[in-house]
């Protein structure tokens, strides 16, 4: 097969699709890879590590469009992506169809098959190719929040882990799954002192485990949202309702009552954001400041660490790209039901009942 890795051409989307070790897997498994040039050189993958993996150069989209079987990419097509796909090819990315039903309607249209990274299951009922960007995510929120709790950066001038003498800063996490664990993790590394809420009770169970006893596990009420945010030095929202807009945990009245200088990160701003005073805010220019509560709300945080983004995507990726590749889209598909999920336009037809259901009569 013909397996094609365009230059991403989003706005300061810096990640690609096959990283120079993955592009060699695919060579190693007969398969031609046509890498567009620089597709990955901003985070140091040169057109001279693809060649040495195996890759041919190709100087236009165009032509990778034109040429490949399958389409490997980290964002969704932007629509003149979406125009040059064609039926019979197979297009392997991010899709987040259900809030976009012009991009729905251009893929219904290229008649390609298009698998979305996001649905793609496993046995255990999670999803693995959204599992590393929350890994992502989740670490940087601690980085994010130790640089804004600096005087200098708007904070209350905390140092997370404190010194022999100073007691450590507080860290709140709200929401103990895939992002809250890799928080908790950085944050106890550093010496901080955290606190992790969660709804479910196996979960903080798990967490207890995991930690033996190091962090604190708290069932997630409003009275202890009330309680742990007003003593927090930083706070994390972590949480996810599958399917639903985030709750908003913080509101108004308890940004007023945090400590001035502490730090706001919501890493859910994604799904809508946990604190109601939360927007989406940009790489370049992360923050704002309510109520002297410092706001980090960037929506693509993986996006700033692109490298490492790209191997961690690449890694989950890899396994299933490598089965579409190898036995063709149909009999992968057949064979691998977590794969299938993965399904959500084919052929002319939206495949994935909840974009239909989201979309319905728009499409
Ligand atoms: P997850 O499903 O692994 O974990 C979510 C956790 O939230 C679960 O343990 C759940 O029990 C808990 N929860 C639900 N309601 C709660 C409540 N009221 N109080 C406390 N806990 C509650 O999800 P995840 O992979 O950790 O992702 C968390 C969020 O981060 C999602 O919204 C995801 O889209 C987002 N995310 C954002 C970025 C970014 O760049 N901003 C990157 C990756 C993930």
């Amino acid at each position: 097969m013909i397996v094609g890795v365009p230059k991403e051409i989003k706005n300061h989307e810096y990640r690609v699709g096959l990283a120079p070790a993955a592009v060699q897997e695919f060579v190693n498994c007969g398969h031609e890879v046509l890498v567009q040039t620089s597709a990955g050189a901003s985070i140091g993958f040169t057109d001279e590590l693809y060649v040495n993996a195996g890759a041919k150069i190709i100087q236009t989209p165009e032509e990778i469009f034109a040429k490949a079987d399958m389409i490997v990419k980290v964002k969704e097509p932007q629509p003149n992506e979406c125009k040059m796909l064609r039926k019979g090819q197979t297009l392997y990315t991010y899709l987040h169809l259900a809030p976009d039903p012009t991009q729905t309607k251009l893929l219904v249209e290229s008649g390609a098959t298009c698998i979305a990274y996001e649905t793609v299951t496993d046995s255990r009922g999670t999803l693995p190719l959204l599992a590393p960007m929350s890994e992502v995510a989740g670490r940087m929120s601690i980085q994010a929040g130790a640089h804004y709790l600096e005087k200098a950066h708007g904070g209350s001038g905390t140092l997370l882990g404190g010194v022999p003498g100073v007691a450590p800063g507080k860290v709140l996490i709200i929401g103990g799954g895939v992002v809250g664990l890799n928080a908790a993790k950085m944050a106890m590394g550093l010496g901080a002192d955290v606190t992790i809420l969660d709804r479910s009770l196996n979960r903080l169970r798990e967490l207890d485990d995991i930690f033996e006893g190091r962090l604190a596990t708290v069932f997630s009420t409003a009275d202890a949202i009330d309680y742990y945010s007003s003593r927090a030095d930083l706070v994390i929202g972590a949480v996810l309702v599958p399917g639903a807009a985030a709750p908003k945990l913080l509101n108004g009245e308890h940004i007023k009552n945090m400590k001035p200088g502490s730090v706001l990160v919501d890493v859910a701003i994604d799904q809508g954001g946990c604190f109601e005073t939360s927007r989406a805010t940009t790489h370049q220019d992360p923050v704002y400041i309510i109520d002297d509560v410092v706001h980090y709300c960037v929506a693509n945080m993986p996006g700033g660490v692109a490298r490492t983004s790209t191997m961690a995507l690449n890694n989950a990726t890899l396994p299933f790209g490598l089965a579409l590749a190898n036995k063709g889209p149909k009999q992968a598909m057949l064979d691998d039901p977590h794969l299938l999920n993965g399904l959500n336009v084919h052929n002319g037809i939206v495949t994935y009942k909840a974009v239909v259901d989201a979309l319905g009569e728009k499409l």
